[in-house]
């Protein structure tokens, strides 16, 4: 049982760049597990490094762009990461997403950081909320940590998703009391939590985490409407990273069957049994009416940071342009029609989640959120268009993408000269750029980043039926109706 002043206490000097924060993730004696495996030093493990090199980036773009990706911040006054700061202002919405769109970019994945800062935002209003309701001050609460999460610059992992169990059920219902996190016990000090998160992106990567209810909560589940922050190596804390597609040909030896060896996106599924919450850190505990707002909230934020794809986007169409260069159809009308196809997708995207940050409106906290609808038709696009520009960047590449041999073949002796021969593209092209470029393309749309381009797109922050649930709410048929009666001349609506 530690008090919030000893958990800070080992974050007292910032983390300045991207290798300091490599070098902060350290010696950290995490209960991780991989492939059946407890991981000694998760930064030294092959596979999961790469996911820790794409959260690096957010902490190297804000050194190289601050414009970019660094923001003032009116709760400590400060200049913080882009990453920790809570929207003030359409404009810090507009510049989070060209940062996101800008990472993605850069690292052609999930660079994880944003889970933390849509928590971060969505548990600003809500707090204000419940303390302007109810006279409590998980408000302060909440603000005395953001501060001191601003001036130590570390990673917010943010846990939402239950396994949920019976989904016809309410937590106070399931068999399994565990498949909502909930509280076990309280005593004058803080409260204890069990239970556990799904896929939570960048956990391990994470130094704090933000638990927070997955669902609207009825009165019966007081003990399972709790927010709350813990530090990714309290005890009780097990990580169970999750299997990505190919990711263990990072351990085959060379780099470019990975097709991405660099970079990476990560989930994981945490369980949490009995884990110490000190008061200072418990930001809602049985304010079951607010779970509902906090999780509007939250996938309203989120939805919009489905932005990050066009970055990827902007990759993919690069590598499926390249492609076509190497095999000499560039010229080729269809080629040149589908990477138009590809960028309309691509823009569309991008446009509804801009517009979706121009639209913002503040809440009572101060905190600006995007607007609802046109965060919602943005992940729905999502959940759609990366497949479309996944498929025409396989069309424009050629069946190679899945039937080229590794690189162990290619720097074999007897048969890496017949590859080099019969693999050769346009004159002049190197046939190990031709296949790396088709690696690329693989990882992108059937491999290790195609969890984060294409299944996390489709799933990420709401599955479609949730944006549509969100759609028919707000899409306002009866005035639509009404327009349309007064211009054709009718005077009464049916009865
Ligand atoms: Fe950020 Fe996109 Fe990854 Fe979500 S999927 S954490 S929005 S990069
Ligand atoms: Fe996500």
């Amino acid at each position: 049982m530690q008090d919030a002043e000893t958990l800070w206490a080992d974050f007292a000097t910032p983390i300045r760049g991207a290798e300091d924060y490599i070098a902060s993730l350290r010696g950290r004696n995490l209960n991780v597990y991989f492939m059946g495996e407890r991981v000694a030093e998760p930064v030294d493990h092959p596979v999961i490094r790469p996911s820790i090199n794409a959260m690096a980036e957010t902490f190297r773009l804000a050194t190289e762009q601050p414009n970019l990706a660094t923001a003032h911040s009116s709760i400590s006054g400060q200049k913080v990461n882009r990453f920790l700061h809570v929207p003030a202002a359409p404009g810090d919405l507009v510049g989070k997403h060209e940062m996101q769109r800008e990472l993605g970019r850069r690292t052609g994945t999930c660079f994880q950081r944003c889970v933390g800062l849509d928590a971060i935002s969505s548990c600003h209003s809500v707090t204000f909320d419940v303390d302007a309701k109810a006279g409590t001050i998980y408000h302060q609460r909440f603000l005395a940590f953001l501060k001191r999460a601003q001036a130590a610059n570390v990673v917010i992992g943010g846990a939402m998703t239950d396994p949920k169990g019976d989904r016809s059920k309410p937590p106070h219902q399931q068999s399994d009391k565990d498949l909502f996190l909930h509280v076990t016990r309280r005593d004058g000090n803080g409260i204890y939590v069990s239970g556990a998160k799904m896929h939570q992106t960048g956990a391990v990567n994470s130094h704090w985490l933000i638990f927070m209810p997955t669902m609207r909560m009825t009165e019966s589940d007081r003990d399972w409407s709790v927010v709350g922050a813990v530090r990714v190596d309290a005890p009780g804390l097990t990580y169970i990273v999750g299997r990505q597609t190919n990711d263990t040909r990072i351990m085959d030896g060379g780099a470019m069957d990975a097709g991405n060896a660099q970079f990476a996106g990560q989930e994981a599924l945490i369980v949490f049994e009995n884990v110490f919450v000190p008061y200072e850190h418990v930001f809602l505990d049985g304010e079951w009416a607010y779970a509902s707002s906090l999780v509007e909230r939250f996938t309203t934020y989120h939805r919009s940071s489905y932005v990050c794809k066009t970055g990827l986007g902007d990759v993919l169409i690069g590598a499926a342009a390249t492609a076509a260069d190497y095999n000499g159809v560039e010229g080729a009308s269809h080629v040149k029609d589908k990477l138009v196809e590809m960028t309309h997708l691509n823009e569309t995207i991008y446009s509804s989640c801009m517009a979706a940050a121009h639209q913002s409106k503040p809440v009572a906290s101060g905190a600006y959120i995007n607007d609802e609808m046109l965060s919602n038709v943005a992940k729905h696009n999502v959940t759609r268009f990366p497949y479309e520009i996944a498929r025409l960047a396989q069309d424009i590449a050629g069946g190679l993408v899945v039937t080229m041999p590794s690189e162990k073949d290619l720097q074999n002796n007897e048969v890496g000269p017949l590859i080099r021969k019969f693999l050769q593209g346009r004159d002049g092209v190197e046939v190990v750029d031709r296949m790396r470029m088709l690696r690329l393309i693989e990882n992108m749309t059937i491999g290790r980043n195609a969890v984060g381009y294409l299944t996390e797109s489709l799933h990420g922050a709401g599955s479609p039926q949730a944006q549509r649930i969100q759609i028919a709410r707000g899409m306002k048929i009866e005035e639509k109706k009404a327009r349309a009666r007064h211009l054709a001349g009718i005077a009464k609506p049916l009865d």
